[in-house]
């Protein structure tokens, strides 16, 4: 069996200060595998943005510890997380976050600024991304001049741009039409399809529809973990 790509336990993420605090995630165990598409369900409030952010090292958990690829990164400096979030995951979120004034290929160009490419490698870099999603001819666009799917098409490519190893999207179609979500749900499962690790936050059952794993949230704890019947992963195992 191979290793988990993902690995934490006893997750605890509390916010405030000790009378007032609020525990957000309450023990979570977790082991997520190369290849897989998890789905993390669960009602508003119930912690998926917490759980997400801990994930792909946004934010710190208060208790527990956590392996990413078989490293330890609790101790880890933020400069350390930084570089790990940058060359080994990607994040689509709801609202798209790109900015605001820049060009779609600078956009998805950035996360390459620290790496070792020169600037035509970037922006050849970027074109591909944004061909590879359906998006080659708004290369010149900024944000306000393109569709929400074309935005989200464009956050995609930022995503993907560094190669990561883990995509993270949190919501990716809580702002569009059906007609887009599907197409942007497509190009996230065709990313699966060829190896990514998917994971993706989701309160809508539609959406979950796509994930081979569902993962459900009350309250901070799982309360459900189920691989779907007639999912088989690379390796032949239920994955
Ligand atoms: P979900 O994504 O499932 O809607 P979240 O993880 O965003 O849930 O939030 C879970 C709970 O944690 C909510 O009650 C929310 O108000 C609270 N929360 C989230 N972020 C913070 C924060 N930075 N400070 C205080 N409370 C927060
Ligand atoms: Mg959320």
């Amino acid at each position: 069996m191979n290793k988990p790509i993902i690995k934490i336990s006893n997750i605890r993420k509390s916010y405030g200060q000790k009378d007032t605090a609020t525990e957000v995630l309450k023990g979570i165990d977790l082991e997520i595998y190369p290849g897989e598409f998890v789905a993390i369900m669960g009602s508003s409030g119930s912690g998926k943005s917490t759980l997400m952010h801990t994930l792909g090292l946004l934010d710190r958990p208060t208790v527990g510890s956590y392996e990413l690829d078989g490293e330890s990164v609790g101790k880890l400096s933020e400069d350390r997380l930084a570089s790990l979030r940058n060359s080994k995951l990607g994040f689509v979120f709801q609202a798209y976050n790109l900015l605001a004034k820049t060009s779609a290929l600078d956009n998805v160009a950035l996360p390459l600024v620290y790496s070792s490419f020169s600037n035509r490698e970037r922006m050849e870099k970027a074109k591909a991304a944004l061909q590879a999603v359906g998006v080659g001819h708004r290369l010149k666009n900024a944000p306000s001049q393109l569709s929400g799917g074309e935005q989200q098409r464009v956050a995609i490519a930022r995503a993907l741009v560094n190669d990561p190893q883990i995509i993270f999207a949190d919501e990716p179609t809580g702002n569009l039409d059906t007609k887009s979500s599907i197409e942007v749900m497509e190009i996230i499962k065709n990313l699966n399809d060829k190896g990514k690790t998917v994971i993706l936050v989701t309160h809508e059952d539609e959406i979950s529809e796509y994930a081979k794993r569902v993962i459900v949230i009350r309250d901070g704890e799982i309360i459900s973990d189920k691989v779907k019947e007639n999912n088989i992963n690379n390796n032949g195992l239920a994955s």
